[in-house]
């Protein structure tokens, strides 16, 4: 039988826990110093009395841990159970709740939600590579999605219209089959050219349905197929190529997860949300992405991604 992967060390040791992630964070395991790059002079400090994973750097003689500059910094929630928050969240196909997390890890709840928000900071793609490049399809598509209470009602009854609701533009590269979502404040073309223009290649072929926010930044791509969605075309009869069902699969998936698991999410918290489906989107298992791949991925993208807001327990954001 094959070992548990719960069962490496590294979930249940702290020094383990240091000596994996610095195996994984610092070149050819040698310490870097995060605050001047100095990698050449450093030591790692012994005794009684130091804490786990301290670094000495002799250039600026300042001491440092392979947490500086993570996610992981600053709390005092030992490296170990970040890992398992790691492989736990990396590992789900939905996402997992904080209330989960609390319950599993044994941490306080508070704690719990405070590390969900920062993995999925982490799920926060580096890669910024345009999509639709050789000339390839790009699906893009809007969707509104739960209530953005930030929007005063327009006199407009609550429940009808989209006013209220935030708004989500998400882009899909057919080939690649890579995904890229974020919210928007509304979805006239003036806000979705400049963004559909930074992530998408001129020579692409952009596939959208026919709203007008895409009729004039389409020209600017080699081809533009759209669908009539307005006359309930949703693959175009003169070429069946045309439609944009990748991307309401996409739709589709974010939804279910965020009814299922994440019940309430609140405005400022959702482009963190469409990272983490993003992520997994991008990482699945029929791109041959397995869990532990993808919680190795997940853990180079703790680097650089420090939150700098104070946790806020007000009730709807917990998630
Ligand atoms: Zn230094």
């Amino acid at each position: 039988m094959a070992a548990s992967i719960l069962s490496a060390p590294w979930f249940h040791n702290e020094e383990a826990a240091y000596e994996f992630v610095q195996s994984r964070l610092w070149p050819d395991n040698k310490p870097v110093c995060p605050f001047c790059g100095g990698y050449e002079r450093t030591g790692k400090l012994s005794g009684k009395s130091t804490r786990i994973g301290v670094h000495k750097c002799y250039d600026c003689r300042k001491p440092f841990t392979v947490k500086v500059g993570t996610i992981f910094e600053s709390s005092h929630i030992p490296l170990r159970l970040w890992l398992q928050a790691i492989f736990l969240i990396a590992s789900s196909k939905k996402g997992i709740s904080s209330n989960q997390l609390h319950r599993t890890l044994g941490v306080t709840l508070k704690s719990a939600w405070f590390m969900s928000h920062r993995v999925r900071e982490a799920m926060k793609s580096g890669g910024l590579a345009p999509f639709g490049t050789g000339g390839g399809v790009v699906e893009v598509d809007e969707t509104f999605i739960g209530h953005d209470k930030t929007i005063k009602p327009k006199g407009v009854k609550k429940g009808r219209g989209y006013h209220h609701k935030n708004k989500v533009l998400a882009l899909v590269d057919r080939n690649t089959k890579q995904a890229r979502s974020m919210v928007v404040d509304d979805v006239k073309a003036s806000t979705l050219a400049p963004i559909i223009r930074a992530n998408v290649v001129p020579e692409a072929h952009l596939m959208t349905d026919d709203a007008s926010c895409y009729t004039k930044v389409g020209r600017e791509f080699a081809r533009h197929g759209f669908t009539k969605h307005m006359q309930g075309e949703y693959v175009s009869r003169e070429d069946r190529n045309v439609h944009t069902n990748t991307i309401e699969g996409y739709f589709s998936v974010f939804k279910r997860g965020m009814r299922g698991v994440y019940q309430h999410c609140a405005h400022h918290h959702l482009n963190r949300y469409l990272a983490e489906f993003d992520f997994r989107y991008n990482n699945r298992i029929k791109l041959g992405v397995d869990d532990k791949e993808r919680a190795e991925r997940l853990l180079q993208g703790v680097v650089g991604k420090r939150l700098t807001y104070k946790i806020s327990l007000e009730r709807g954001v917990l998630a």
